[in-house]
C-alpha cells in the first residue's frame, strides 16, 4: 500500500512526504525550501492581495498553491496513486490567526482552500475515478467557542456513509 503526506508534519511511514522532501534538502525550519514555492502574487487562488502582507498568510498561499499541485502529480495516473493519502492546508490557519473568526480574510482563505479542493475533485472526476476515492474532510482547531446548543453525535451521519468504521471515542474514527 502506497501511503502520501503532502504538508503534514506526522509523515511517519508515508512513501511520499513533503516533510521527506525537506529534510532531504538539509534545510529546515518554516522558511525550508522556500526558494521552491510559488510567488504568491500570481496565485488564481488568492482573493485580496493586500491579505499577503500578513507573512503567515503570504506563505500559506504559497504552500497550498504547492501542495495542490503535489497532490495533481501524486495522482497524475489512477493506477500509481496512493491508497491513503493526508493532505493538509495550512492558509485557513493563517486566515484566521490574522484576522480572527468569521473576518473577511477568515473567508478568503476559506474559499482558498475551497477552491483548491474543487480543482482536485474536478481532476479526479476528469480520471473518471471521482466515484473511488473517499474523503474526508477535517479541521485542526476552531477559532471561537463551540456551539452550546449543538450537542448532538456524529454517529448518524457515519452510518449514512454505508462504510465500516469503528468509533473509539471523540474525535478518533477508524474506516475499516
Ligand atoms: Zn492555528
Amino acid at each position: 500500500m502506497r501511503t502520501a503526506s503532502v504538508d503534514e508534519a506526522i509523515d511517519r511511514g508515508a512513501d511520499y512526504s513533503t516533510m521527506a522532501l525537506i529534510r532531504a534538502s538539509g534545510e529546515s525550519g518554516a522558511d525550508a525550501l522556500d526558494d521552491s514555492l510559488p510567488d504568491p502574487h500570481t496565485s488564481p487562488f488568492l482573493g485580496d492581495p493586500a491579505y499577503l502582507e500578513d507573512g503567515y498568510f503570504r506563505w500559506g498561499v504559497r504552500v497550498d498553491d504547492l501542495g495542490l499541485q503535489q497532490m495533481k502529480d501524486l495522482w497524475a495516473d489512477p493506477a500509481a496513486a496512493p491508497t491513503l493519502t493526508w493532505w493538509a492546508n495550512v492558509v485557513t490557519d493563517g486566515g484566521h490567526h490574522g484576522g480572527g473568526p468569521r473576518s473577511a480574510m477568515a473567508r478568503d482563505s476559506l474559499r482558498q482552500a475551497d477552491a483548491r479542493l474543487s480543482v482536485f475533485l474536478d481532476h479526479l472526476e476528469g480520471l473518471g475515478v471521482l466515484d473511488d476515492v473517499t474523503v474526508l474532510l477535517t479541521a485542526d482547531h476552531g477559532f471561537e467557542g463551540s456551539d452550546p446548543a449543538c450537542t448532538g453525535s456524529w454517529k448518524p451521519a457515519l452510518d449514512a456513509l454505508g462504510l465500516p468504521y469503528r468509533d473509539e471515542g471523540p474525535g478518533l474514527v477508524y474506516l475499516l
